[in-house]
């Protein structure tokens, strides 16, 4: 939670980070009724994980013209619908690790300042269930299984690597992204499911107490609008526009 007061504001405000983590910030009765009847029905979105690995030399995947490229970025999706087995297995908790769709990230492809000459870094993200039948819990148990199994996917489309040209690993189950962040609240990297236009709102019930960030409007990924978007609600309740404020050189 970011605190501050300064000589624009004529009150102390306060601007909070994801709704399900934000409500234990304050006395309960505080919130209201109607605001606890909507964080009730909030729901949490696709979990992500994220796979790290520092590898001995760059991937290379091959053509079918026999010959190879090398890039920033790929995908592995076999089968498009695929992407629909997900919805599947997280209201069943259960994975069928051979099929999702991941998202491939070389970031010393295009930073050559992240490895030195001769490694490279890999990271595969893409989406799993967060609420294993076991519980969520259950990640810690199989997370080092289950990166080896996406690795060695991976593998088959990178013939010049191999497991032995990995020399170092992170591994974030959805369970570890939601310990690094409690706003990536049950794995939600965007904070929450927002296919219904179910976004928290930047005024909250309590008086000088305004939220921003991916849980309101537009949402997630790094784009900065909401926070824009709640400045413009907190300037306006101070009798200002952003206008005002920014653009006067
Ligand atoms: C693996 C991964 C890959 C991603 N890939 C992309 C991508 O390619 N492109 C893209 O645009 N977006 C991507 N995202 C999503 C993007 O990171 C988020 O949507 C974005 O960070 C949300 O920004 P935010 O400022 O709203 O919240 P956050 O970045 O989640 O920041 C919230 C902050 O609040 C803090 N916090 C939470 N609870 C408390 C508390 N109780 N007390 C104090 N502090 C607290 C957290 O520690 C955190 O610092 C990815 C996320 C992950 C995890």
């Amino acid at each position: 939670m970011m605190k501050y007061s300064d000589g624009m504001m004529n009150r102390p405000i306060s601007v909070a980070p994801s709704i399900p983590p934000m409500m234990v910030m304050a006395p309960s009765d505080l919130w209201g009724q109607a605001f606890h009847d909507s964080v009730d029905i909030w729901q949490s979105e696709q979990a992500m994980f994220a796979f790290h690995f520092a590898l001995k030399g760059a991937p290379e995947y091959p053509l079918a013209t026999g010959w190879s490229v090398t890039g920033a970025e790929a995908s592995i999706m076999e089968r498009p619908e695929s992407i629909y087995q997900l919805n599947q297995d997280l209201a069943r908790g259960e994975m069928e690790l051979g099929d999702y769709p991941l998202q491939i990230v070389h970031a010393a492809g295009y930073d050559r300042t992240r490895a030195p000459a001769g490694y490279s870094l890999l990271k595969i993200e893409g989406g799993m269930p967060y609420a294993l039948k076991e519980g969520p819990e259950h990640w810690d148990a199989i997370k080092a299984q289950v990166a080896d199994e996406v690795l060695d996917r991976y593998l088959r489309y990178t013939p010049n690597l191999t497991r032995d040209d990995v020399l170092a690993r992170v591994i974030m189950s959805p369970l570890d992204i939601e310990r690094m962040n409690p706003a990536m609240w049950r794995g939600s990297v965007h904070h929450l499911d927002k296919r219904w236009g179910n976004f928290a709102p930047y005024r909250l019930p309590i008086p000088g107490l305004y939220q921003t960030g991916a849980c309101t409007a537009p949402g997630g990924s790094v784009t900065g609008q909401p926070g824009r978007n709640a400045a413009i609600a907190i300037l306006e309740d101070d009798g200002k526009k952003l206008g005002d404020i920014v653009g006067k050189g």
